[in-house]
This record gives structure tokens, sequence and C-alpha cells, in this order.
């Protein structure tokens, strides 16, 4: 199958020529036709499947016929939970929009509003925006939706995960009865079903992994590791196997900062990226990570949410996420766009519950490894350690009266 097979206009068919997108993925191939003939599509996938152009593309083309936007006005929202991912879909809509006079803009919180105000002044065909500066901008009379015409929430399911349900609810009220909608998301749990099926009408449905899977190709492995050979464990894996690139994901902003810290002084260049960071400091961060400044980029799931790293050989779950919904999340950042990648754990004896969570979750047994030449002091298998008992909690000792 062809890009110009599913209906794509030249300009847009000569800029996936000069990118070298052969062939549509197979989100874009079912989903590129339906949202050109206008209808509501809900779509289950994760990032790395193409998903981005799979909806800018046919939304670009729209965006070349129908009134021009007035001041104030935008044609097409687009809704992201991150200011990452916010930044991320605007660089594709720049791409592959390239050859196309349409004017897009992105807001978000945590910088300075007057410039996006500004931005916003003589009309935008397509906006990209974070839900709360979305709202923002609005109550501050820089935005309005009169001339809205299509609305998709990308990666609707983390967009509730960070409670943004009531923001969302507030900005469809503020919208055209009469629109497009399209929803993608990773996984399609019963409060995104819920979600969908208060706005949508009649959408098609695209479901491409089976429910909950993790992304193909992307091999599962988990290191038994005691706790406090985790940074060394991981320092081995990065020199022995010579790894020029990794993303490490971190449970916590503070875990994050330490692992780094105890990376570089063991001289392995690494980047942190979480939510106390600056904007300025977490674009630089990234921007060092995929020009291949730093080896390591250190992550909390938050934060890493939307990073379009193409071609990530190698993740790692330094903790385990505490929410398994969140492996599919991290691993979605390797073997993307078929390439084949690595998803590595290290888990340590408290973590063994949530491992078979993550295993439950995505039906599938990690291959259990040790690292060669790594020799930890002393390590229980996690075959025993899942069915190790608990220690009997001690009895407490009666107050003293
Ligand atoms: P996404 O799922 O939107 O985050 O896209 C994942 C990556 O795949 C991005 O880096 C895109 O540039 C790339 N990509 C998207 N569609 C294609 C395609 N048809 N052929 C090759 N690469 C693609």
């Amino acid at each position: 199958m062809s890009f110009a097979s599913l209906g794509l206009s030249k300009p847009l068919l000569q800029t996936l020529d000069q990118l070298g997108y052969n062939k549509p993925t197979p989100v874009q191939a079912k989903a590129i036709p339906a949202i050109l003939s206008g209808k509501d599509v809900i779509a289950t996938a994760q990032t790395g499947t193409g998903k981005t152009a799979s909806f800018t593309l046919p939304l670009l083309q729209h965006l070349t016929t129908g009134p021009k936007v007035k001041a104030n006005r935008v044609r097409v929202l687009i809704l992201t939970p991150t200011r990452e991912l916010a930044i991320q879909v605007a660089a594709s809509v720049a791409t592959y929009g390239e050859a196309l006079p349409l004017k897009s803009s992105v807001v978000f919180g945590g910088v300075k509003i007057n410039p996006q105000m500004m931005s916003l002044r003589s009309g935008v065909d397509l906006l990209i925006a974070t839900p709360g500066r979305l709202l923002d901008l609005y109550n501050k009379n820089a935005l309005k939706f009169t001339q809205l015409e299509c609305l998709v929430l990308d990666e609707a399911d983390r967009m509730l995960e960070l409670g943004f349900i009531k923001e969302i609810q507030k900005i469809i009220e503020l919208l055209p009865k009469k629109r497009q909608n399209l929803l993608f998301s990773a996984t399609f749990s019963d409060e995104i079903r819920l979600l969908a099926k208060s706005i949508f009408n009649n959408p098609v449905q695209i479901e491409l992994s089976p429910r909950n899977s993790a992304a193909t190709r992307v091999s599962h492995t988990a290191y038994e590791v005691d706790k406090s050979k985790k940074t060394a464990l991981l320092s081995h894996m990065v020199r022995n196997r010579k790894w020029q690139q990794a993303l490490v994901f971190t449970r916590t902003k503070k875990g994050a900062d330490q692992l780094a810290k105890k990376l570089r002084a063991d001289g392995i260049s690494t980047s942190v990226i979480h939510g106390d960071k600056s904007q300025a400091v977490r674009i630089k961060a990234l921007d060092d990570f995929k020009t291949n400044r730093v080896r390591l980029l250190v992550a909390t799931d938050l934060a890493a949410r939307g990073l379009d790293i193409t071609g990530l050989p190698h993740v790692v779950n330094f903790d385990l996420p505490k929410v398994a919904e969140d492996y599919i999340h991290r691993i979605g950042r390797t073997g993307r766009a078929g390439a084949e990648g690595e998803a590595i754990s290290l888990v340590s004896a408290d973590e063994v519950k949530l491992l078979s969570a993550i295993e439950n979750l995505i039906r599938q047994t990690l291959v259990r490894e040790t690292e060669i030449g790594f020799v930890p002091s002393h390590s229980v298998p996690l075959t025993q350690l899942s069915s190790q008992p608990r220690k009997p909690k001690r009895a407490k000792k009666p107050k003293r009266r």
C-alpha cells in the first residue's frame, strides 16, 4: 500500500517522499482515509506506531480547503497531556506541513502566556495545546472556538491519568457541537470508553494491537539485583555492551537526580528530565540526548511521556513502575517504527509484586537474565523471590499503663 492510495494530496506526498516514508504504518493505513472522509476516529495506538502522522497528515490536507481562519480563532485543536508531547506534535506538524501555507501554534503551561496570546492574534489553522494553558488562554479572551472544526485528543489515557478529565470536559463544552473528533490512546480503560461515549458520534474504531499489549519487536528482560547494586549493574551494562544511547526510568524525581549524579561520577555522561526541571532545562536535556552529547537520559514517567526519540535501542527500568500500565508507556520509547528494541528491568526483592503485575498486564513473562561479568554480592533468583513467604509482623508490645 502507498500513501498515494490513501487519498493524500501531492504536496504531502512529496514531503513524505523527502522524509523517506515509503509506506504507511498500519495505523496510518486505517486512520488516514477515515479522517479524510470526516469521520470520528478512536484509535488504540502507542507512540512509535506513526500515530502522529496518522492524524496530522489528513488534518493538514483538510485545512488547505475551507474558510480562512479569523483573528483568535482555530480550526483544528490537538490536546496533549504534556508540554513535551505538545512540542513533539508541533514539530511533526511543521515537518509534514512544510509545503502547505498553513499557520500552526503550540501552547503549554510553565512559560509566559503573553507570547502565546500574540501568536493567536491573527488566528491559527492548527493549535496544539495542553488543557490547562488552553483554558487560561480562553479565559483571557485570546481564543474563540467559533471556527473549530476538529478536536484531537492525543494520548487520552495519559490525560486522564494526569487528572485532566475536568479540563477536557470544560473544553468540550466550549466547542461547537458539530465537529470531527479523534482520540488516540495507548491503552483503552473503562474511563476512556466513558469519555469517548460522551464525545463521539458513531466513530470508526481502530485497534491495532490486542488491548493493553506492549509494542512488538521489543525484547523484555529482567535482571535480579540487590537494590544497592542497581547503579553498579547499570554502569556495567553501559560499558560492557557499549551502549551509545539508553533511556533510564526511575520512579521518583529525587531518585532520578541521585542516579544521574552517580553515573556522572562514574564517567558516564547523563542528562535528567523530570517535573521539577524548568522547561528550558528539559528541552536541553532532551536535545543533548537526541544529538548524542550524552549517553544516558534518566527520566521519571511523567516527564518522559511523549518523548520522541526515534529508534531508541535500550530502555532501562531502573525502578519498576508503581502502575503496571506505565511499563507499556516506558517501553513505547524503544522498538519504534518497526525497529527492534530492548526493554531491561532491574528488579530488586521488593519489586517482585510489581514485576508480576507487569507480566499479567502484558501477558508475557520477562526473560530472566544475568549480566555476564557482573557478580552481585548476594542475590536471590526471582523465581524464588516470588514464592518467598513474608516475614510475619512482630506483635506490638502492649502499652504500659
Ligand atoms: P509516532 O508514533 O507518531 O511517535 O511516530 C514514531 C516515529 O516514526 C516518528 O519518528 C516518525 O517520524 C516515524 N514515522 C511515522 N510514520 C512513518 C512511516 N510511514 N515510515 C517511516 N517512519 C515513520
